[in-house]
């Protein structure tokens, strides 16, 4: 008989929860470990929803792995019979001639995406809620989507436990060491774990737990802001999801109960956090008056006072790509770290690859753009 693969993941968040559902049904023996439970909100995942989306406005290469994540999200949802993703579309909308839009614009029609590209009379038509400014294309998405964020992470962690994975929560993982026997001790404040391999999956606290990255992940503070509309039919049309590109960058989702809309920025607005453990929650008047002032502009019909505001944190690579793959020189340790503001969509996609990685060594999805000491270095 065949001994399981003993994988440790670090992190039961959104890239951990995945990875640990792919290896439990895979057969590994899987242990989690989170420093708090999953779906929690203190890292890079609450705030109730996430954009999913294909049109992508830089690097081809996600394409692939976006389409890997879309069978993912369904297969979770059949699996566990939760409603964790709703087909809303997404509006991307920028300056015509700006190189995103271009971009975005000649990549959907190349890679044959399911999209709809609108003027300004279109989408004042179909879309009054959002203003568009003289020389703006939008472009629908029609794969677009709003993903649940806790209830996803759970629904992920559940179906790994179902399947045979432990999970320990409020559990703190100190170090990650390769071990002089072969394979990955995992340091926590209850003792040392052996394992086969581990899988690091530790979001905005990767550089506490794996200071030598061979790439920088820069860890930011990210103020979600709700607002609830003035006019009734503000979710006319399906609500779907938006991202306004330069030079308006911010995005925002209807809520899933219906009642406001989240708004977002741009990383340019988001200030550096020293310390992942003493995340600076309080949002200030002149951070409000972004907001205001993006409302005014672009969303006039919605309250530009708040009825929730939420800061999250997460980790940022100079390229925007994450670091996915071994840790160099380390054949058991994978990282799965600096997902820039848009892996959650992913993450199905990121467990499935940490599988194959952790149980066979290599993947045959592509990921070498990915590579985590930088493409070519790897
Ligand atoms: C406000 C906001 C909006 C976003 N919007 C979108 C969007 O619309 N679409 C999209 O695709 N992406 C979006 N993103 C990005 C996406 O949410 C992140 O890329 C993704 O959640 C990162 O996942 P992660 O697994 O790296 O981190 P996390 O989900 O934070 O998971 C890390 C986990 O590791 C645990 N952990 C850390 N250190 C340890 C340790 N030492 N021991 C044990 N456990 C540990 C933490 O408790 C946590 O559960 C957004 C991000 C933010 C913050």
């Amino acid at each position: 008989m065949r001994i399981p693969k003993r994988v440790a993941v670090i992190g039961a968040g959104s890239m951990g929860s995945q990875a640990m559902w792919r290896l439990a049904a895979r057969g590994a023996e899987v242990i989690g470990y989170d420093r708090y439970a999953p779906g929690h909100d203190r890292g890079a995942a609450g705030g109730e929803s996430r954009i999913f989306r294909a049109a992508h406005l830089g690097e081809p290469g996600y394409i692939p792995l976006l389409r890997l994540a879309d069978r993912m999200w369904d297969r979770l949802q059949r699996e566990t019979g939760h409603a964790l993703r709703r087909r809303s579309g997404c509006l991307v909308m920028g300056e015509t001639d700006s190189p995103a839009m271009r971009t975005l614009l000649s990549s959907s029609a190349g890679n044959g995406l399911d999209h709809e590209v609108l003027d300004r009379e279109d989408l004042a038509r179909r879309y009054p809620q959002h203003r568009l400014p003289e020389g703006h294309t939008a472009v629908f998405d029609r794969m677009g989507a709003v993903i649940r964020p806790e209830a996803s992470i759970q629904a992920a962690a559940g179906r790994a436990e179902q399947l045979g994975a432990r999970v320990h929560r409020y559990t703190t993982v100190r170090e990650v060491a390769p071990a002089a026997r072969g394979g990955v001790d995992i340091v926590t404040d209850q003792g040392t774990d052996h394992v086969d391999a581990a899988v690091v999956t530790a979001g905005p606290w990767i550089n506490t737990l794996l200071p030598d990255l061979p790439r920088s992940v820069d860890i930011r503070r990210l103020i979600s802001s709700w607002h609830i509309p003035t006019r009734h039919d503000w979710f006319a049309g399906g609500a779907p999801a938006f991202v306004r590109a330069t030079p308006h960058d911010c995005y925002g989702l209807p809520s899933p109960d219906g009642l406001s809309v989240k708004i977002g920025l741009s990383l340019a607005r988001y200030l550096p956090v020293p310390d992942p453990e003493r995340l600076d929650r309080t949002v200030r008047p002149e951070e409000l008056g972004i907001f205001r002032e993006l409302i005014a502009e672009l969303m006039p019909d919605l309250n530009p006072d708040p009825i929730r505001l939420s800061v999250y944190m997460e980790g940022y690579t100079d390229s925007g790509n994450p670091l996915v793959g071994h840790l160099p020189g380390e054949d058991d340790i994978i990282v799965m770290a600096g997902f820039s503001g848009s892996g959650f969509k992913l993450s199905p996609a990121m467990g499935e690859i940490a599988a194959d990685l952790a149980l066979d060594g290599t993947t045959d999805h592509p990921i070498d753009f990915l590579a985590p000491a930088g493409v070519g270095t790897a």
